[in-house]
């Protein structure tokens, strides 16, 4: 049987196990998938061990995206654009290779499931981590109107558009930048929600019919969701359906196969889990 792990640390709050549990169900399949926290200094050995021994896949999580894109020595054009590798996997060469489903796991949640179009809106991106990385190596396809990043340190978001700029304007503020210039769709991708708390941005940006973002997840409204829906956007999303299809896609690269998602992001709301 083939064994497949999520690397992190800390990782043992992921539900990545739980969810790669119900797409092997669905999808009629053997394989065996765990948490695995290691120290820093341990994550190339940790790989090469892994698949060394046999191992099917990897994925990668906070904070070792970045040590898997340097290790990985064939990688996706998303996952150079980001920087960042999220999955890892030998190809028929035993060559290893590295993917960013990240991004495409956000736009999915957001078209497919959620219904909410990207094309010609005004979109505004907070952050510039890892995860707002991942997020406009596939957004710069999505031909948004404007795409604007603001991020609580503007060098680093001055950064993303030298790296991004050839591939789609982008706009560069910080907060308090921001003013009141309106936006129909805002992403959180910074990891404020973790501390709880809130973001100084004015409510003004909050367009008529806007649908406000948040990567981060939990059982209750995350503090920009609280924000989002006390200023009236019409829709206020939390990151599950992102964390699901992200790991959808990932699956889809080890196993050949995609499994339907909607399943197991109802499983997972209902139960609580
Ligand atoms: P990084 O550490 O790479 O980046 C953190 C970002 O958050 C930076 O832009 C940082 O700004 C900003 N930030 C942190 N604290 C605050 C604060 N108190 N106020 C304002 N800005 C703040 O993290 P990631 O990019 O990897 O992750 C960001 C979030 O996305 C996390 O909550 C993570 O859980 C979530 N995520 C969810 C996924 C999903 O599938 N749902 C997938 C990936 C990530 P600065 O540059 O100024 O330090």
């Amino acid at each position: 049987m083939l064994f497949y792990a999520v690397v992190g640390n800390p990782v043992k709050h992921s539900k990545s196990p739980q969810i790669h549990k119900m797409f092997a169900k669905q999808t009629d399949q053997e394989l065996q998938y765990t948490a695995v926290e290691i120290e820093d200094v341990d994550f190339d050995e940790f790989v090469k061990d892994f698949f060394a021994e046999g191992g099917g896949g990897l994925n990668v999580t906070v904070p070792f995206k970045e040590k898997a894109f340097a290790l990985a020595v064939d990688c996706s054009e998303r996952a150079c654009l980001a920087k960042a590798v999220n999955t890892l996997f030998m190809d028929g060469d035993k060559k290893l290779c590295g993917d960013n489903t990240d991004g495409i796991g956000l736009v999915r949640d957001l078209t497919v499931n959620n219904k909410v179009e990207l094309q010609g809106k005004r979109l505004l991106l907070l952050g510039a981590g890892g995860a707002a990385r991942g997020a406009l190596a596939a957004l710069v396809s999505e031909q948004a109107l404007s795409v604007t990043i603001a991020n609580r340190t503007l060098s680093r978001a001055e950064q993303l558009r030298d790296e991004f700029g050839d591939l789609v304007e982008l706009q560069v503020k910080s907060f308090d930048q921001l003013g009141s210039e309106q936006f129909d769709i805002i992403i959180n991708a910074t990891s404020s929600s973790l501390s709880g708390e809130t973001l100084p941005i004015d409510p003004a940006v909050i367009a008529d019919g806007c649908c406000c973002y948040d990567m981060m997840y939990g059982a209750q409204a995350t503090p920009f969701l609280s924000w989002a829906k006390e200023n009236g956007a019409r829709l206020a999303l939390d990151g599950l359906g992102m964390l699901v299809e992200q790991a959808a896609e990932s699956f889809a690269l080890w196993r050949g196969v995609r499994p339907d998602t909607t399943p197991v992001i109802e499983h997972l709301i209902n139960s609580g889990e």
